[in-house]
């Protein structure tokens, strides 16, 4: 494991420690969307996806399907105070690999 990574991973950890999510509900995610609002995608009354900033701070965008009948398929539990949680975990197969859970608007990585 090289020292650049081992950095990363803790410049990861230190953004997701500050950062506390909320959620907003939309048609389609903002040319340039906040990275600490989980947008939620809604048409026809029903909430259909989520797209967000990778907390990791690689500026991708990652979009969550909601859509049951559809896999793999993410549901999400909205607060009082709109902090979400998100079940299962993010995982991301491509580009910077992160993998972390969101719970009552906080990122918390996985190993
Ligand atoms: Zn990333």
């Amino acid at each position: 494991m090289s020292i650049f990574f081992l950095l990363r991973r803790l410049i990861c950890w230190f953004r997701g420690k500050s950062v506390h999510l909320r959620t907003l509900v939309v048609e389609e995610i903002p040319d340039e969307p906040n990275e600490r609002i989980i947008y939620i995608y809604r048409s026809g009354g029903t909430a259909w996806g989520l797209g967000f900033l990778c907390p990791c701070g690689c500026e991708e965008v990652i979009e969550l399907n909601l859509i049951s009948q559809t896999r793999p398929c993410w549901k999400i539990q909205i607060r009082w105070d709109t902090t979400p949680t998100i079940h299962p975990s993010v995982w991301r197969t491509v580009g910077c690999r992160s993998h972390f859970w969101i719970r009552d608007g906080i990122i918390s990585w996985v190993k």
